[in-house]
């Protein structure tokens, strides 16, 4: 039995430390088996005296354990080629990190080598490491003392205001996150013209969040086909008052005590649009055209907040339009996908900032877009989050004949193999129907793991 340390206080932590566990531990390429997971925790960094300011970023923190069929060394080596592999880059001491795995305590195993000590030396001075561990093996002795006594002399939990304890759910590693829609547009597919009040898409929002959406996606213009595209003016019209509702319930769920309350996505492809949204404040940029426009390019550098490229062919939506049928879906958006991620790259814009989705209905035609759903797996070679929107569209009518508004079942039967596939990050409607699915999902690999451990001596 061996347990990693996790930690991440650059870009999407949360995504971070998420990919970095469904790395270690699901698919064929898993190293750990039988995995449980700590609670995951805040902490502020640790920065010498006289370090860069902008090197003080607070930490998510959380400690995996399993079984392992590696060596130490091997294990060593494969943490380090995830790291990288994650976009961790600068590797001085202290320095901000996408991804920090360390092997912080392995069963029956004392190592002291130049690049390995096991236990990790650090392990009894960090509370972000003791707390971690103690919910993990809190009867284990540790130097003479259980892993309970040494956390709770080193004050660990009492160390609070250093270390912000989040246990309850608010930054939930469990798959996916789920991003809530919200449309304040007259005509969208779905539900256009619901929340074009700004009260009522702030108490829908309330409601997405409190369901337990961890982004929410507000965007102002239909993209379906003949929806009517809008000015920039307008758009901004409608998007601004809600903005700054959410912004406010932001800082009041912040106040109840929650680091991450959840996080407000722009979803325009207008420049001006997404200026004054970064103005007000958003944590995302949702682009329906992929960071295409030079001007979209040039934004996305001069901030640092995560890009969401997507994939499409026209905006609106141009029916009968597609992929050429010739060509594997799956191999075309790769490649669009590769093109997109070199100039973000001859552009300065860091990998760990990005997050590809496919895009499901723009573009392609039900057929593909199937296709694309179920082969999903494939574009995890790009090495950057994926983010897949297919709720209620209209691909789905090859299996309904419901409306849109009414396909949230076939909506979920999707989302169970996207979460299967490690999608890290669903755009749905139903975000009440999704964390009921992904709570399963999390409780099915719990008790796959209280089946596993029955039978073990
Ligand atoms: P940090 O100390 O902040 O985790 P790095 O991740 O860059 O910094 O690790 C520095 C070095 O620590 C690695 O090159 C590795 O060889 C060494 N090391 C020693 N023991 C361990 C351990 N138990 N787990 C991970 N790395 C270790
Ligand atoms: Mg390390």
């Amino acid at each position: 039995m061996v347990i990693l340390g996790l930690g991440s206080n650059l870009g999407n932590r949360a995504i971070h430390l998420k990919r970095a566990i469904s790395r270690l531990s699901r698919g064929s390429g898993a190293v750990l088996h039988a995995v449980r997971l700590s609670r995951i925790y805040g902490s502020p960094a640790l920065t010498p005296t006289g370090a860069p300011a902008a090197w003080d970023l607070p930490y998510l923190n959380c400690a995996l354990l399993g079984e392992t069929t590696l060596e130490p060394g091997a294990l060593l080596r494969h943490v380090q080629e995830i790291e990288s592999s994650l976009g961790r880059q600068d590797h001085r001491r202290w320095a901000p990190r996408v991804i920090d795995i360390d092997i912080l305590w392995w069963d029956g195993c004392e190592i002291k080598s130049d690049d390995l000590t096991i236990p990790h030396p650090e392990i009894l001075k960090r509370p972000f490491v003791l707390e971690p561990l103690r919910d993990l093996i809190p009867d284990t002795i540790l130097d003479s003392e259980t892993v309970e006594a040494h956390a709770s002399r080193a004050g660990a939990r009492a160390s609070v205001g250093k270390i912000a304890h989040s246990p309850d759910a608010d930054i939930d590693v469990s798959y996916p996150t789920l991003m809530g829609i919200l449309n304040i547009t007259p005509n969208s597919f779905s539900d256009g013209g619901r929340f074009l009040e700004p009260e009522t898409a702030l108490m829908h929002t309330r409601r997405l969040v409190e369901e337990g959406a961890g982004i929410i996606d507000v965007g102002a213009e239909s993209t379906r086909p003949d929806g009517a595209t809008i000015d920039p003016a307008t758009e901004w019209a409608r998007v601004e008052p809600v903005l700054h509702g959410l912004r406010a319930l932001q800082g009041e769920v912040r106040s109840l005590g929650r680091r991450d309350p959840f996080q407000i996505s722009i979803d325009s492809r207008n420049p001006s649009t997404i200026r004054s949204a970064l103005d007000i404040g958003v944590d995302i940029l949702n682009d329906v055209t992929g960071f295409t426009q030079p001007e979209m390019l040039e934004i996305a550098e001069s901030t640092d907040v995560p890009l969401v490229f997507m994939h499409s062919l026209s905006i609106p939506v141009v029916k009968g339009e597609s992929i050429p049928p010739d060509r594997d879906s799956v191999e075309f958006l790769i490649s669009w996908a590769e093109e997109r991620l070199a100039e973000f790259d001859r552009r300065g814009i860091k990998r760990h900032r990005l997050v590809f989705d496919p895009g499901i209905g723009f573009g392609k035609t039900a057929h593909q877009s199937w296709h694309l759903l179920e082969h999903v797996e494939r574009f995890h070679d790009l090495e950057i989050p994926l983010l897949v929107g297919h709720s209620r569209k209209s691909f789905l009518r090859t299996v309904t004949e419901k409306p849109s508004a009414g396909r949230d079942a076939e909506t979920l039967t999707v989302s169970r193999g996207l979460v299967e596939k490690g999608v890290e990050i669903l755009r749905v409607h139903d975000v009440e129907g999704h964390a009921t699915l992904v709570s399963r999902h999390h409780s099915d690999r719990l008790s796959q793991l209280d089946a596993g451990a029955a039978v073990k001596p």
